[in-house]
């Protein structure tokens, strides 16, 4: 069984960036920049916020975090939104989401400069990627196709199914996956909580994206042999055994499904650090293509 490591990789990923920043930041070029907007006090958000972060700091990237409190009027964001937009020194940013219940999305997401949607949200971005043109993508499915062509996981032909028809993952994977494009050219379904026979379905799969947020819903009896699982999930699980009282797992049960597959992601390590290194890959796409 291979183990598709997020974290190996993306330090690979992360160091081939790097290398770019130093060849082309030097004397006058100042180094990309990521911004990032945090609205509230959200545990989860704040330490994904701060991974983000990091991962920019790390291969030489500036960043700013604008923190604001959960009180925050939609306008008061849409003002910070505006500033980014146009301050010629940052290339490209995110609003963590979720936002707090009075901040209407879709409008913040339309107000974002979509040359500098470095999540690749924007209905422009959005839309590009389902005509198969060069765009911003998201960064969690990025992630997860850098991850498939990375580790030589052929997808042309196969059969894939989605778990999850979300618009940050679920659509977005089920369309890369079925692009005209390596990796790609998959015949994908798209399962959601109204699919029948999910089960059934997922034995016929030779790839299976599970994004779905239900800890361990995937089971070896939902498996065949010999497929390749890429597990998106991330959910908090009380245990009173860890010092902060949870850990994370993911949306498949790795200890039994992990010894039927051919490869998996595990939870953590997997998919998650492959979106952070896509957020900083698609920053230094947003930055070069001004430079
Ligand atoms: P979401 O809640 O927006 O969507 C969940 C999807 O699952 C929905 O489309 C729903 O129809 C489907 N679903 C729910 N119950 C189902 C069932 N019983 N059978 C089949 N489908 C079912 O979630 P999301 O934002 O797409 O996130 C999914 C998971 O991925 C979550 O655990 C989230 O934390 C995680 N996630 C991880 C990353 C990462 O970087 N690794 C990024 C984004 C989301």
């Amino acid at each position: 069984m291979l183990l598709l490591d997020g974290n190996k990789l993306s330090a690979l990923i992360r160091k081939e960036i790097q290398d770019k920043v130093r060849l082309f930041c030097q004397n006058d070029v100042r180094p990309p920049h990521l911004a990032a907007v945090l609205i509230g006090d959200n545990p989860a958000s704040q330490t994904y916020v701060r991974n983000k972060i990091r991962a920019c700091d790390e291969v030489g990237f500036a960043s700013t975090l604008i923190k604001k409190p959960a009180s925050t009027t939609q306008e008061e964001l849409l003002h910070v939104i505006d500033n980014l937009n146009r301050n010629p020194e940052i290339d490209g940013y995110i609003v963590q989401l979720p936002l707090p219940r009075h901040i209407d999305e879709h409008a913040v997401n339309l107000a974002i400069d979509p040359a500098k949607d470095v999540d690749g949200f924007h209905p422009f971005n959005f839309g590009k990627m389902a005509l198969g043109l060069p765009s911003l993508l998201p960064a969690t499915p990025m992630g997860i196709m850098m991850m498939l062509e990375r580790y030589h996981i052929e997808t042309e032909g196969k059969h894939c199914v989605v778990l999850g028809r979300s618009n940050i993952v679920g659509t977005p994977v089920a369309l890369l996956l079925s692009k005209k494009a390596k990796p790609g050219n998959a015949t994908v379904t798209i399962a959601h909580s109204k699919t029948c026979n999910l089960a059934g379905l997922c034995r016929q799969a030779d790839i299976i994206v599970a994004a779905l947020g239900i800890p361990r819903f995937l089971k070896a009896d939902m498996v065949r042999e010999g497929a390749v699982v890429i597990d998106v999930g991330i959910n908090r699980i009380d245990d009173p055994t860890t010092n902060r009282g949870f850990r994370l797992v993911g949306d498949v049960d790795f200890e039994e499904v992990s010894q039927k597959v051919s490869a998996i992601s595990p939870v953590p390590g997997g998919v998650g650090p492959m979106t952070i290194t896509a957020l900083v890959e698609n920053t230094w796409r947003a930055f070069s293509k001004k430079s």
